[in-house]
């Protein structure tokens, strides 16, 4: 495998796709499955998150009784839910399916996530659309709290792959929140913001992200952003 000289790291929510709260209304579903309690989500917040982070703050919220299997007994319902969200409301943000094409014709770019979905969420949501196979690596939300630590396992997966001194200031990650502008920061990346989630433009600046765009659609401005 060549080495790549460009690695791009995607967001999932609000940069590749818009839930429309599919993600929120799965784990509603799970809560009432499993814990009989409506409107379980009111008051959590998802953006930039880890799954794991907003399952351990729902079992919180609600004074369940805490622990990792509790944890996973609901992921599993929010996992079990998903697909019928999906259906429901979801859609592809503008100019995706052109940019990853037009990405994956490049053959020294490595295209990579870098989300707070777990592992199998980000394959249902991306699969639902029929982009999954773009992605080969990543860092997940399974585990960690804290999306740095995602940033980091993200990193890891890249240099398994592409050798354990690749340096990360090659890496761009591509994400809609202040948090994944910080998790840029937290592994050396460069990092393009873009304004297609609930962040406006006039919101990301003030985090001073090394490029800002409105949207994804002019793939061409992006393809520069990843020439050596
Ligand atoms: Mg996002």
């Amino acid at each position: 495998m060549i080495r790549p000289h460009t690695t791009v790291l995607f967001d999932i929510d609000g940069t590749l796709l818009s839930s429309s709260g599919a993600g929120l209304r799965a784990l509603e579903r799970a809560m009432v499955d499993i814990h009989g309690i409506a409107h379980a989500m009111d008051g959590v917040s998802l953006a930039g998150r880890t799954d794991r982070s907003i399952v351990r703050d729902l079992i919180a919220a609600h004074r369940l009784s805490a622990g990792i299997e509790a944890e996973n007994t609901i992921l599993a319902g929010y996992l079990g839910h998903l697909p019928e969200q999906l259906s429901t409301a979801a859609t592809l943000l503008p100019g995706i399916v052109r940019l990853l094409e037009h990405l994956a014709e490049q053959k020294d770019i490595a295209v990579g996530l870098l989300t707070g979905n777990i592992r199998r969420g980000a394959a249902v949501k991306l699969g639902h659309f029929g982009i999954h196979h773009h992605f080969s690596f990543g860092g997940f939300g399974d585990r960690h709290v804290d999306r740095d630590d995602v940033a980091r396992e993200a990193v890891e997966s890249l240099r398994d792959r592409h050798g354990a001194d690749y340096p990360t200031d090659r890496v761009l990650v591509i994400g809609d929140t202040p948090l994944d502008i910080r998790c840029a920061r937290a592994v050396g990346a460069r990092v393009l913001a873009v304004a297609t989630g609930i962040h406006a433009v006039h919101e990301l600046a003030p985090h001073a992200p090394d490029h800002l765009m409105a949207d994804l659609s002019n793939y061409d401005s992006v393809l520069e952003l990843l020439r050596p």
